[in-house]
């Protein structure tokens, strides 16, 4: 087994987001958008049971750290470029205050562009396989444009900026930067925010879990569908079965 100094260890597991429950009660967050309702009701119900709170590995840390670090340079490259309205990491939350929030997010960067658009950035580091599935698309997917599309709506831009940066190849200028600017329309944000809120009422009100879907489309075959993959539910959802 490789020796690792265990300083260089402590300081590569402490860059794993840390698992904060929610001071406010039950919150989803902007980054669970588009998935599927039975996990997000899922892990809303386990949210305070520490069923997800599984040791980070050396792996796992190096990961998080080169895409963190490809964020970090994005966001300074952008405010290099509009250095007079760019803001990084803005936060947002639905209901806005003082109500209780039940969606919160945090969108990358904020700013106003050429056209005097106002632009919602979202940033997404990935490996090499999901990169070009998306270069092949010639699209972002669509659970990173409805995370987009929520910022859009919330911070009250008119288009999103959607950036695929691929992991496994961080030198520029070989073709592993995607990116798309577009407008969304409002009632997709809405429609998601409605669907988030509904789960959370679901869970709140202890009914049972909700069908098995996916941006309103029925998993049938949950050998067939990468989310169910590496569904940290799986087991709790075949038991309850369809
Ligand atoms: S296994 Fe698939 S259908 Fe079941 S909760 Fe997970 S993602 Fe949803």
């Amino acid at each position: 087994m490789t020796n690792y100094d265990q300083h260089f260890i402590e300081h590569l597991a402490s860059l794993r987001p840390p698992y904060v429950p929610s001071a406010t009660g039950l919150r989803v967050y902007a980054s669970e958008a588009g998935g599927c309702d039975r996990a997000l009701y899922y892990r809303l119900k386990h949210t305070d049971s520490g069923e997800d709170d599984h040791p980070a590995s050396v792996t796992d840390a190096i990961v998080w750290h080169i895409g963190n670090n490809l964020h970090d340079e994005w966001q300074t490259m952008m405010g290099r470029l509009y250095p007079d309205n760019f803001t990084g990491e803005v936060k947002w939350k639905f209901p806005e205050p003082p109500a209780l929030p039940l969606v919160s997010g945090r969108c990358d960067g904020l700013y106003t562009d050429q056209r005097d658009v106002k632009l919602a950035l979202e940033i997404k580091t990935m490996t090499r396989w999901k990169f070009e599935k998306s270069v092949k698309a010639g699209r972002p997917y669509q659970k990173h444009t409805l995370q987009a599309a929520l910022s859009q709506y919330m911070l009250k831009a008119q288009e999103v900026h959607i950036v695929y940066l691929c992991k496994d190849w961080v030198a520029p200028g070989m073709g592993n930067i995607l990116e798309w600017t577009f407008p969304v329309h409002p009632n997709i944000a809405i429609a998601e925010l409605n669907r988030e809120a509904r789960i959370l009422k679901r869970v709140k009100e202890g009914h049972p879990p909700p069908p098995r879907m996916i941006q309103g489309e029925e998993i049938t075959n949950l050998d067939k569908e990468p989310e169910c993959k590496f569904c940290p539910f799986r087991d709790l959802c075949e038991m309850r079965g369809a």
